[in-house]
C-alpha cells in the first residue's frame, strides 16, 4: 500500500474563506453563536484543527426558526412566484459550478475523501439542484371525480419551516438531497450539517446570499446533535425534519416528533447491504466493481456492500481477487488523490477497530487488512481495507453496520439460500445481484427486502430515482417526485356546485 502526504495548495478563494472567522447564517446575517462558544473542525488526514466553528444551542435554533417562519410568511410563501423560485435554484447551481474547486477542496479538507471523489459529490449536488429547479413549476394538484354537483380538487402546499439534519459522509451532496426539493416546494429551511464536516454547508451559505434568496429562506446552523439537532427536532414551530444519519439517532428523532408537535419526519438511516454474486455472473465485471462497492469512501457509506454473498463454486476465486485488489488500493491524504482517504475521526476508527476485534473473537477469518496505518500517516485516521470470511451469519460483523472499510464474504448454495441470507438483516437500504440470467435477476429484485436493487452494478444514483430504505433503514424517500411529496402537504378542496 502506497502512503504519501503532501501539503495541499488551496485555491485563493478557499484560502480566503478559511481566513475569515466562520459564522452561522441566520436571516441572511452571519452570526456567532449566542453563547459565543465554538467547536473545532478537524482534518482527518492529519488530525489538525482547520477552524473553530460556532457552537449552536437551543437559543440559536430558536433564532433560526423565527427567521425562517418570518421569511415563510412575508416573502417566500406568496411573494415569490414559482418561476422566480426556479430561477433562484438555477442561479445557485451556476454559482456552485463557478466555485466547484472551492467545494471540492473544502470537502476533502473536512471529510478527508480524495479530491476526485469530492468532485463527484459536488457535481452530484449541483445536478440535484438543477433537477429540482425543473420541478418548481410543475408541482400540480389534481381534480377528483366525485359526482355531478361537486368539484373536488387537490393542491400541494409547502409545509412551512423544515429542519434538515445531515451526516458527515457526503456532507454537501446529502445537504442538497434535502435542500433542493425543500426549496423547490417553497419551504424555508434550517440546515444543520454534521459537527464533523460543517465547512461546505457554510460556504454554500455565501452563494445562497449571492444568488439572491430572501433573508431567512435558508438558515445554516452549526453544532452538535445535542443540543442543536435535538432543539430542531423538539421545536414546536418546525413542521418537518428530514434526517439522514444513524438508526440510533433516527429513533430519537421519532421520539422528539412524538413528544413535540407530531411534526412530519423523514428518516434515511443505516444499512448492511447484501452484494450477491452468482456463479453465472460476468466475473470480469464483478471483479472490476467489487473493490469499490466494498471500500468506496473508506467504507463510510450507508449503501456499502458490506455483506458479500458468493456462490460456493466461485467463493475462493472471489476472495482471492478482492484480497489482491484491496492490497493494491492506495490510501492517503485526499489532496494526493489516492483511492481512499482516512476515516472521519479517531472515534469512528476506534469503533471500527472494535468490530475487527469482535470478528476475530467470534471466529471469522481475517483475509487481509485489519490494522491502523501509521507509516507516514501517523496523525491521520487511516485503516487498511479489511476482508473477513465467515461461514456463519450470526456474527456482529455480519449483522451490525460497521461504517468503515470492513467487509465479510460468506458462501451460499442456491437462489433460495441467497435470498434467505440477503434478507436476514434488520436493515433494508440497498442490495445488488450479479448474474447473466435475466429471470434470476428479476426474481431476486422481487424477493429482496431493500429500497434499492442494483443488477450487475453498484451504487448507481440519479436525482430522478427514488432512494430510501426499508425496515430499520428508514421510512422516507428522497429524490425523484417522492421528495416533492415529502416536502409538501396535500389539501383537498370541495366545491358544491
Ligand atoms: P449520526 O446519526 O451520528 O448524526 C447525523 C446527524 O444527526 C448529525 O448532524 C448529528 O449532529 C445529528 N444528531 C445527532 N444526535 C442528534 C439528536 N439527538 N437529535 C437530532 N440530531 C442529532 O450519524 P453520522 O455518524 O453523522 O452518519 C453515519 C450514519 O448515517 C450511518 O449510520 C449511515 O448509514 C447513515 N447514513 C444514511 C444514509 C441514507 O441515505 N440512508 C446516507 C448517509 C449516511
Amino acid at each position: 500500500m502506497k502512503a504519501k502526504i503532501q501539503h495541499a495548495e488551496l485555491s485563493p478563494k478557499t484560502k480566503q474563506f478559511l481566513d475569515t472567522p466562520p459564522r452561522m447564517l441566520i436571516g441572511n446575517e452571519w452570526v456567532k453563536s449566542l453563547s459565543n462558544k465554538t467547536f473545532d473542525t478537524v482534518n482527518p488526514a492529519d488530525g489538525k484543527v482547520i477552524l473553530q466553528i460556532p457552537l449552536a444551542d437551543k437559543r440559536d435554533i430558536d433564532a433560526a426558526v423565527v427567521a425562517a417562519r418570518h421569511a415563510f410568511k412575508t416573502t417566500w410563501k406568496d411573494g415569490v412566484s414559482p418561476t422566480q423560485r426556479a430561477e433562484l435554484l438555477w442561479d445557485l447551481a451556476r454559482l456552485m459550478e463557478r466555485d466547484l474547486q472551492v467545494f471540492m477542496e473544502l470537502e476533502t479538507l473536512d471529510n478527508g475523501k480524495p479530491l476526485s471523489k469530492s468532485k463527484y459529490d459536488v457535481l452530484g449536488a449541483i445536478n440535484h439542484l438543477k433537477y429540482y429547479a425543473g420541478w418548481v413549476t410543475k408541482i400540480n394538484g389534481s381534480t377528483v371525480p366525485v359526482g355531478s354537483n361537486k368539484l373536488v380538487y387537490t393542491k400541494k402546499e409547502a409545509l412551512g419551516v423544515v429542519g434538515l439534519i445531515v451526516p458527515w459522509n457526503f456532507p454537501l451532496m446529502i445537504s442538497m438531497w434535502k435542500l433542493a426539493p425543500a426549496l423547490a416546494c417553497g419551504n424555508c429551511c434550517i440546515l444543520k450539517p454534521s459537527e464533523l464536516t460543517p465547512l461546505s454547508a457554510l460556504y454554500l451559505g455565501h452563494l445562497i446570499i449571492e444568488a439572491g434568496f430572501p433573508a431567512g429562506v435558508v438558515n445554516i446552523v452549526t453544532g452538535e446533535g445535542s443540543p442543536a439537532g435535538e432543539a430542531i427536532c423538539h421545536h414546536m414551530d418546525v413542521d418537518m425534519v428530514s434526517f439522514t444519519g444513524s438508526t440510533v439517532v433516527g429513533r430519537k428523532i421519532m421520539e422528539a416528533a412524538a413528544q413535540s408537535n407530531l411534526k412530519k419526519i423523514s428518516l434515511e438511516l443505516g444499512g448492511k447491504s447484501p452484494n450477491v454474486i452468482f456463479d453465472d455472473a460476468d466475473l470480469e465485471k464483478v471483479f472490476e466493481n467489487l473493490q469499490w462497492s466494498s471500500f468506496y469512501n473508506t467504507g463510510q457509506e450507508c449503501t456499502l456492500g458490506s455483506r458479500i454473498y458468493v456462490q460456493q463454486s466461485i467463493f475462493d476465486k472471489t476472495v482471492a481477487n478482492l484480497k489482491e485488489k484491496a492490497e493494491k488500493m492506495t490510501m492517503g491524504n485526499g489532496f494526493d488523490d489516492h483511492d481512499l482517504g482516512p476515516m472521519i475521526s479517531e472515534k469512528q476508527l476506534s469503533n471500527v477497530m472494535d468490530y475487527i476485534d469482535s470478528g476475530k473473537k467470534e471466529g471469522a477469518v481475517l483475509v487481509c487488512g485489519g490494522k491502523r496505518i501509521f507509516a507516514n500517516l501517523r496523525d491521520g485516521y487511516f485503516l487498511e481495507p479489511t476482508i473477513f470470511t465467515s461461514q456463519s451469519d450470526g456474527l456482529r460483523i455480519v449483522k451490525e453496520e460497521i461504517f468503515g472499510p470492513v467487509v465479510v464474504i460468506l458462501p451460499f448454495n442456491d437462489f433460495d439460500d441467497a435470498i434467505l441470507k440477503a434478507n436476514n438483516s434488520s436493515y433494508g437500504l440497498a442490495a445488488a445481484v450479479w448474474t447473466q440470467d435475466l429471470s434470476k435477476a428479476h426474481n431476486f429484485a422481487n424477493k429482496v427486502d431493500a429500497g434499492t436493487v442494483w443488477v450487475n452494478g453498484y451504487d448507481l444514483f440519479d436525482a430522478a430515482v427514488p432512494f430510501g430504505g426499508f425496515k430499520q433503514s428508514g421510512n422516507g424517500k428522497e429524490m425523484g417526485v417522492n421528495a416533492i411529496d415529502q416536502f409538501t402537504k396535500e389539501k383537498a378542496v370541495w366545491i358544491v356546485l
